[in-house]
């Protein structure tokens, strides 16, 4: 097995770090569902906090089962190590209080999930942390944001919910030049479709509640990078301030999700596409954002960036956010819901719901159209998913406001 050429993503996905012959054969991973873990005796207690001999002390530091996860999320990212969290909030509170001091300064892109966007102008502004926006889908505006006292340059790529793409490649290289860290949210992409680190990135975080859970019955987050930064992380970001560990529970149910997520993500992929083209000839859409579309801005940056081109789109009708509203209102199978990279399709209206973290004029400054809808394409059958939404769109009455 050693001299064997690496095994894929999906084998590994499925067994890496788990050799059942060392649990009684149990083909599935136990569930450490523990707080503490008992010491032989008092100086192997002592050894263990003091990081001299390996082995468990307690589960807001570390377990087993969400140990068998942060190795398997590590690998897939191709990074060394990694820290679970109980949420991708979590997870992305966790890595900027860890490297971010008073005085210092951030440099994030445009569009920003809500609750990350009202993170960083509340949550960091309030510490003295300096909030620098710049356009990431320019390499010049990155380069004239940067100072002296930029840490760390933050970026979705796709951005949520506009589907803005940013060249990883090209923002890490000026970002490192700089000396600072790039750390990405690859929530939408995934590691089946884009990998980061690969690309020049240093730290990679995900809100495991979508694509890597899979199947809406949980909350989580990833965080990945070197160890040593993975270490100052779970030391100082999880185990001292945020607190934001994941349960062994839901690790478990994050390792179900893993071992699908190929297959999953590929299905996605090809029901997006199809669903992108139905709305881009249907009379009454005004715009739709699909990486994967020729009239999509950073086509050719998607086509060589990501082999696939994910499950979100984002639309505007001609009729604007009423009409938009109407067409919602009129579906029997997309759910109206918030959260994403479930089985299920989900459509909602970020500026009411998501980006309402925003005021109308921030949403306006970067990027977020009142009216935008965003769909996250499930693996239901694809005939199913666009006869709704077409039957949705074709009612009367939003034809006769489209008109
Ligand atoms: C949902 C989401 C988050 C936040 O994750 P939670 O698990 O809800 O805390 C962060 N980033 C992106 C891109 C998301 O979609």
């Amino acid at each position: 097995m050693d001299n064997a050429k690496p095994a894929g993503f999906a084998t590994r996905a499925i067994h890496l770090g788990y050799d059942p012959m060392q649990h009684e054969g149990a083909l599935t991973p136990p569930l450490h569902l523990t707080s503490t873990f008992a010491f032989e005796d008092a100086e192997a207690g002592a050894a263990i906090f003091a990081g001299e001999k390996p082995g468990y002390f307690y589960s807001r530091i570390s377990n087993p089962t969400l140990d068998l996860l942060e190795r398997r999320c590590a690998d897939l990212e191709g990074a060394e190590a990694g820290v679970a969290f109980a949420s991708g909030m979590g997870s992305i509170c966790s890595v900027l209080w860890t490297f971010l001091s008073p005085g210092d300064e951030i440099v994030t892109d445009k569009t920003l999930y809500g609750c990350t966007f009202a993170f960083m102008r509340h949550g960091l502004a309030k510490f003295g942390i300096t909030i620098t926006h710049a356009d990431m889908t320019d390499p010049d505006s990155v380069r004239a944001a940067l100072s002296d006292k930029t840490r760390i340059v933050y970026f979705e790529t796709p951005a949520n919910p506009n589907m803005r793409l940013v060249d990883i490649e090209a923002i890490s290289l000026i970002a490192r030049q700089r000396g600072c860290k790039v750390v990405v949210d690859n929530t939408y992409a995934t590691p089946v479709l884009t990998r980061p680190i690969e690309l020049g990135a240093d730290i990679v975080v995900h809100s495991a509640t979508k694509y890597m859970g899979g199947h809406g019955d949980l909350v989580g987050g990833i965080a990945v990078g070197s160890a040593e930064d993975m270490q100052q992380v779970r030391i100082f970001g999880m185990k001292d301030m945020t607190g934001a560990v994941m349960a062994p529970f839901n690790a478990m149910l994050v390792l179900r999700g893993l071992k699908t997520l190929k297959l999953r993500v590929e299905k996605h992929c090809h029901n997006a596409m199809t669903v992108a083209r139905a709305l881009e000839a249907h009379p009454a859409v005004a715009k739709v954002n699909y990486p994967g579309l020729e009239s999509f801005a950073q086509h050719m940056l998607a086509a060589r960036q990501m082999p696939g081109f994910g499950a979100m789109i984002a639309f505007e009708l001609k009729g604007g956010l009423e009409a938009g509203r109407a067409m919602m209102n009129r579906l029997q199978l997309v759910r109206r819901a918030v959260s994403l990279g479930d089985t299920e399709t989900l459509i909602q209206h970020p500026a009411s719901m998501t980006h309402s973290t925003y005021t109308p004029e921030e949403r306006a400054a970067h990027g977020i159209a009142e009216g935008l809808i965003r769909l996250s394409v499930g693996i239901e059958e694809v005939e199913d998913i666009v006869a709704d939404l077409l039957s949705a769109l074709d009612d009367p009455a939003s034809t006769s406001i489209a008109a």
